[in-house]
């Protein structure tokens, strides 16, 4: 009778073991190099006793990713699936199927990180620089950003610009009333911070008599209308105004794009290229301005530089990590943005090509055109007489009733009021559907063929495109599925994303983004879900989304949690904004000093700068630590105006402060709120909660702890978890129809990216209370397993009072480099040749590196990680006694490539084995870097940012 029971044999492969990298033997042997027994002697040595929590979080068992997959169908089928025709920013698309399966289903583009190492993202980086070409020609503007979160901080992107970017000193920005809703919600909420003012107007006659440092204006409208924006922008710049306009791409495929017509931004989704609207994200939004506004363009811009043998490479241009370096000046407080999404609707252009997307589009104008005129003659009166894809009809207070018969054959049109309906067609809208369309309102069997052959282009005949578009090479030499397949398999190559090693970020969280978590996310119940779909289609999302919430909250020891921000930096952004509606609700709205320690990361100081902010720096001790006594006269002295401590825990420096409490209970003390930047709960989870040891606010990024992939550079969720007296702020939305004291929207979208939250749900539903704690005691054991195996090479900056380190530790390279002028650049470098990512860099201490393992690389990753750590030590110390030469070695000169080895003559000192196999496993394993180091300086100064011509190609290849 001494079988295993059958529930331990079906547990022995579960996912925990799958997730988690060393197994239970390696555990204990990497322990013991630690000097300690058992994961609770590790946890009691690093998390300080009085934030501790011993007991389960109190979320579940755990599940097999057999079940979890179960589980998400059920949710999954509990949408209804709806032909869409509402618009409004969010259409149906057909995803080529080559990119779907190659691209975004595929590890080798999602896994990748943030573009800051160029030499190993030269094939993300290309993609993004035809996601930058295409957004430059379709605008018609000169340069484009590589993408923004959503339309509607797209257009609030644009607002703040034009003041940044515009001479007047007016505080008003015009917003025409025929933009999307969402979008005029978005911006007044962002304008209320800065305490601008918002006049929204129709833009023919709303303008008039007023003084506006900008003006947003939509073309074709929300109604579908499209107006000849031309005069408009002309009234508007001649008021002194910037003019920004919200477009649709398909649509500029056949207009006359506003860059022609004087526009000095163009904003908007690229979401209808292919990505499916997922319940409302993640989508990559687009921004396009002007070269002599190039300088002030939020976002991460890409660039082509030289490498160091002057052949063209891609980097990310000028604000890289702008946000690091101006802090509270920066020009936004973009970090994650929406990469994945931006290349999948690059490469929808490349697949198609300018004829391909002209058809496309020519076709749903069509479509349209024969609808209107099939609607027409029902006596249906339209309202717009001018169309692309959308009309307005006037329904004489019947919109209930006609909404309810289309609902009823399963179509969801736009309600718009009591007299309007919106209907919008789409790339997927066939013949038929046009004519079911038709039947609602009494004409059945259309011929639709016979409609179109009659019916008159809704488009204005002097606002047709004549310019051409998408000329570069890139557009026409991929258009057979296999050039296509390997087009984008080259490119990906090019990158080392962690399907090929470890990417040991500090602060970023790069861990196992697990296969199964990914599966439902491109299920057609989750991705073809309108967002403003009535509530009752999305039950299973509903349910999943008010789960994932209820299952933050307990893991963050808050009372409430909202979905909806796109990324970390707007998490914190939601999140002030959010401590000031509570002060303001107090009658203390003039609490608007925010304290950040000089450790913060960038975003920290830029977000308060947009929730309308005054930052008051406060200083870290030597090490590392809140300087407490900085911190209580600051507190003091702005004691009256104290509106929040912003803190990241553990520190940026990877370690527990033991002063955390008493840190909350300073500021609580002198009136503010503690917001706590979650970005390092990988290290906190199932052990200790912020909403218990004293915080009022974090944001979690979803995409690092909760196994989001990076994207390459996003998309991103970062949720906010409040306390309960802050509950009643959270952002709101107008479809959700939520309580009036919220601060509105931060988002275009009621959830924020939806579409991803699946893969956070699997992951939490998956580990359930042992296997999430578990986690993070691995997460702690590999950051302290490597700093002990790398303590004896290099200085470990910042341990705790037993002298460990958190879940990451910061390496300091600085002693090198005033010996021998070998950087913490030379290091990253050099560890591409050895295989690797390199760790963070020069953050949150210039001159150091930040390793992250995170607890999903087995022990044999971090070996070989620290054994090239160690042989590159060696290579340094070959530096100082002088053996290796102080200018032409190893670590300047990586890293190395095949062009190098296939010189005809070899300049070095040191063997070609050196620079390519310093290390023997790399014969068996081998990450070419496809440029050498890429030359940053040259780029800033030769600024371009669209696909460069093919004889740069030609050059560089001979
Ligand atoms: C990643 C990070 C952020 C910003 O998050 P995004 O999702 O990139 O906007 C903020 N703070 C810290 C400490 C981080 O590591």
């Amino acid at each position: 009778m001494d079988r295993e029971p059958l529930s331990d044999l079906e547990r022995k492969g579960d996912f925990i073991r799958r997730h988690v990298g060393p197994g239970p033997d390696e555990q204990v042997e990497m322990l013991a190099a630690l000097g300690l027994s058992s994961m609770s002697a590790l946890i009691d040595k690093v998390v300080p006793k009085a934030i501790r929590e011993d007991e389960p979080l109190g979320i579940g068992g755990g599940c097999t990713e057999v079940e979890v997959l179960e589980k998400l169908k059920g949710m999954a089928g509990k949408n209804a699936i709806h032909r869409s025709y509402i618009g409004q920013g969010y259409y149906g698309t057909h995803l080529p199927t080559v990119i779907l399966r190659n691209l975004l289903e595929n590890p080798g583009w999602y896994t990748a990180y943030t573009p800051y190492q160029p030499e190993v993202s030269q094939g993300r980086l290309e993609a993004l620089i035809n996601f930058q070409t295409m957004i430059a020609d379709l605008t018609g503007m000169e340069f484009a950003n590589a993408s923004l979160l959503d339309e509607g901080t797209a257009a609030a992107e644009a607002m703040t610009f034009a003041k940044r970017a515009g001479k007047s000193k007016s505080m008003t920005f015009f917003v025409a009333d025929d933009c999307h809703p969402q979008t005029i919600d978005v911006i007044q909420t962002r304008a209320a911070a800065l305490d601008y003012e918002i006049v929204v107007g129709d833009p023919e006659t709303g303008f008039d008599g007023i003084e506006c440092f900008g003006a947003l204006i939509q073309y074709p409208s929300t109604d579908g209308r499209i107006r000849d924006i031309g005069k408009l922008i002309e009234t508007m710049k001649g008021s002194g105004a910037m003019v920004a306009v919200a477009s649709d791409l398909l649509a500029l495929c056949l207009l006359t794009p506003p860059g022609e017509l004087g526009a000095d931004v163009v904003v908007g989704s690229s979401q209808r290229f292919g990505v499916p609207m997922g319940y409302g994200g993640p989508h990559a939004a687009f921004f396009a301005t002007s070269d002599k506004h190039k300088r002030s363009i939020p976002g991460r811009l890409v660039g082509v530089s030289v490498d160091s043998r002057e052949r063209a490479a891609y980097r990310l241009a000028l604000q890289t990590r702008e946000q690091h370096i101006r802090r509270e000046k920066a020009t936004s407080n973009i970090c994650t943005a929406q990469v994945l999404l931006a290349v999948i609707a690059g490469m929808y252009a490349v697949y198609h090509g300018p004829e391909g997307l002209k058809a496309i589009a020519t076709r749903v104008a069509r479509l349209t055109a024969a609808l209107a005129s099939g609607l027409k003659a029902q006596g249906v009166e339209i309202a717009n007489d001018t169309f692309f894809d959308t009309l307005t009809l006037n329904t004489g207070g019947d919109t209930a009733k006609i909404y309810a018969a289309a609902l009823e054959r399963g179509m969801n049109l736009r309600k718009i009021d009591d007299t309007r309906l919106g209907i919008s067609l789409d790339e997927t809208t066939t013949r038929e559907d046009v004519a079911g369309l038709l039947a609602v309102f009494g004409a059945e069997n259309v011929d639709v063929e016979a409609l179109d052959a009659a019916a008159e282009s809704g488009l204005p005949s002097d606002l047709v495109r004549s310019s051409d578009y998408l000329t570069h090479p890139v557009f026409a030499n991929y258009r057979s599925e296999t050039e296509m397949l390997r087009y984008m398999r080259s490119l990906m190559d090019k990158d080392l994303a962690l399907d090929k090693a470890m990417i040991p970020l500090g602060s970023c969280t790069m861990k196992l983004n697990a296969t199964t978590e990914m599966i439902p996310i491109t299920w057609p119940e989750f991705a073809n879900i309108h967002p403003f779909a009535p509530a009752d289609q999305a039950t299973g999302y509903r349910e999943m989304i008010s789960d994932l919430e209820q299952k933050l909250a307990t893991i963050t020891g808050y009372a409430a949690v909202s979905l909806q921000p796109n990324a970390g930096s707007q998490g914190e952004y939601a999140g002030l904004l959010v401590i000031r509606a509570y002060h303001e609700s107090r009658g203390e709205a003039h609490r608007e000093i925010c304290l950040i320690p000089s450790s913060a990361h960038g975003t920290n100081p830029a977000s308060a700068h947009m929730a309308g902010m005054q930052v008051v720096v406060v200083a870290c001790d030597d090490e590392g630590n809140i300087d407490i006594e900085d911190l209580k006269a600051k507190a003091a002295e702005h004691s009256d105006n104290l509106g929040a401590l912003m803190v990241t825990y553990p520190s940026t420096h990877g370690v527990f402060e033991e002063t955390i409490r008493e840190i909350c209970d300073i500021i609580h003390q002198h009136g503010g709120q503690v917001y706590l930047d979650g970005a390092n709960l990988n290290a906190m989870v199932g052990v200790c909660y912020p909403g218990k040891f004293g915080s009022d606010v974090s944001h979690l990024n979803l995409h690092k702890t909760f196994c989001i992939p990076h994207g390459g550079g996003g998309p991103g969720v970062g949720p906010i978890g409040v306390g309960a007296h802050l509950a009643p702020f959270l952002p709101g939305h107008r479809e959700l129809k939520d309580g009036d004291s919220r601060i509105g929207a931060v988002s275009a979208a009621p959830f924020g990216s939806a579409a991803i939250l699946p893969i956070s749900w699997a992951y939490i539903e998956m580990m359930g209370d042992a296997g999430l704690r578990h986690a993070t005691e691995a997460a702690v054991l590999n950051a302290n397993y490597i700093a002990a195996r790398l303590k004896d090479h290099f200085p470990i900056l910042y341990t705790g009072p037993n002298g460990m380190v958190a879940h990451e530790c910061i390496v300091d390279i600085r002693p090198y480099d005033d010996a021998t002028g070998i950087s913490n650049e030379d290091v990253a470098k050099r560890l591409i040749d050895y295989g690797f990512h390199a760790p963070t860099m020069s953050w949150p201490v210039a001159g150091t590196l930040m390793i992250e393992p995170t607890e999903s690389e087995s022990k044999a990753e971090l070996d070989r990680f620290c054994d090239a750590m160690i042989s590159i030590r060696q290579e340094i110390a070959e530096i100082e006694a002088g053996k290796a030469d102080a200018e032409n070695n190893v670590l300047r000169n990586s890293p190395h490539t095949i062009d190098d080895l296939t010189d005809a003559e070899w300049a070095h000192p040191y063997s070609r084995e050196q620079a390519v196999y310093p290390v023997p496993g790399l014969r068996l394993r081998k990450y070419w870097s496809p440029v050498n180091r890429v030359d940053n300086v040259y780029g800033d100064r030769n600024l371009s940012c669209s696909c460069p011509p093919l004889e740069a190609y030609m050059e560089a290849a001979e």
